[in-house]
């Protein structure tokens, strides 16, 4: 069977070998044929790649931009493309289309969710906003529209300080949904009057204490740059507490001060404890570094549904468009509106 697009042009034989299943698209290898057809349809569709940088090497290959959530929603508000193709999961390309209602969004897979985004409701926050009223709400980025219409504040890793301290001090401050991010977070302010929601990515949470103080005894030289959302941020600072690491050697960093940080280093090497894609964007941007993941099990089974067969299709088929009812995207703007304009963001690649 030969794929007609809405354009009715042919997409040709390589989109009928897509396979589909339960676990994602299938089928496809990223070769010249993938690149030159992938390449074809974006021109056709004037459309815009974004990659985070937890997604699989050729995906990061094939996009127009590389970079954490922060910096891939300023993107997405401020390109001229017709269609954002999003690669990452589902929250984020949510948020690219709430930044640019008027442009087609598409995610490559719509099954490719998050643990995180899945930990609070609208309805769990509409009961702590009442159990709390005149607090301040901030979420992390990774949360649905409907939470985020709550909100206050959206931040991501990179920002979270910076937003937390533009609150009033005496405002009372609810903190969703990542728990160590939040303690990350009240630690560097001081701020007392922090409540933080008990949320966490399983990704995140698996990288644990026993892991990192294991792989941070064998390599006593080197650096480690940790994720705050991750289990062992709080193991990593327990370490330097001890001794067991010079405090300069530790830096917690999200993934786009990760790969600032890449640039810079001395260091010939680097303890990474974050999602394990991170290494290829750390890798290309500092080749002479060895990085070193801290689990090199800790891949996420969402981001990396967004396989080659998965794009192939999105441009062929213009799937799966994503859509926020417009109340919610009115309300939802004003919050991921203020995270865009806070704080310092890492420069996205390419
Ligand atoms: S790594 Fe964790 S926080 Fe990131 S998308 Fe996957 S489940 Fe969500």
């Amino acid at each position: 069977m030969t794929t007609l697009t809405e354009t009715g042009v042919q997409a040709g034989r390589l989109a009928d070998r897509i396979v589909n299943s339960p676990a994602g698209y299938s089928g496809i290898e990223p070769d010249q044929e993938w690149v030159a057809e992938i390449l074809r349809l974006k021109k056709q569709r004037n459309a815009t790649i974004l990659a985070h940088n937890y997604q699989l090497p050729p995906i990061q290959d094939i996009a127009d931009h590389v970079g954490d959530s922060l910096g891939l929603a300023r993107i997405a508000a401020e390109t001229d493309a017709d269609t954002i193709v999003f690669c990452g999961v589902h929250f984020m390309a949510e948020t690219a289309k709430i930044l640019s209602p008027d442009k087609t969004v598409l995610i490559p897979d719509a099954r490719a969710g998050c643990s995180l985004a899945d930990s609070i409701t609208a309805e769990d926050l509409q009961a702590w906003r009442d159990d709390h009223p005149g607090a301040v709400v901030v979420s992390y980025v990774n949360t649905t529209a409907a939470v985020k219409a709550l909100t206050d504040y959206c931040c991501t890793s990179s920002n979270a300080v910076d937003v937390v301290n533009a609150i009033e001090p005496d405002r009372e401050v609810l903190f969703l949904p990542d728990q160590f991010l939040g303690q990350h977070v009240a630690r560097v302010t001081g701020r007392k009057n922090m409540h933080i929601w008990a949320g966490e990515c399983h990704v995140h949470a698996a990288i644990n204490g026993d892991d990192l103080e294991e792989k941070a005894r064998a390599n006593p030289d080197a650096e480690l740059f940790v994720h705050p959302e991750c289990g062992c941020a709080t193991s990593a600072l327990y370490l330097v507490g001890e001794g067991h690491f010079p405090e300069e050697r530790v830096k917690i960093l999200s993934t786009g001060g990760m790969l600032e940080e890449a640039r810079r280093t001395q260091a010939q090497k680097v303890l990474v404890a974050t999602e394990v894609g991170m290494i290829y964007q750390l890798q290309k941007v500092a080749p002479q570094v060895d990085f070193e993941a801290v689990n090199a099990k800790a891949a996420c089974k969402y981001m990396k549904m967004i396989t080659p067969a998965a794009l192939l299709r999105s441009l062929t088929e213009n799937a799966d468009e994503v859509h926020v009812d417009p109340e919610t995207a009115r309300l939802a703007a004003r919050s991921v509106q203020r995270m865009v304009s806070i704080g310092h963001s890492a420069p996205v690649s390419k």
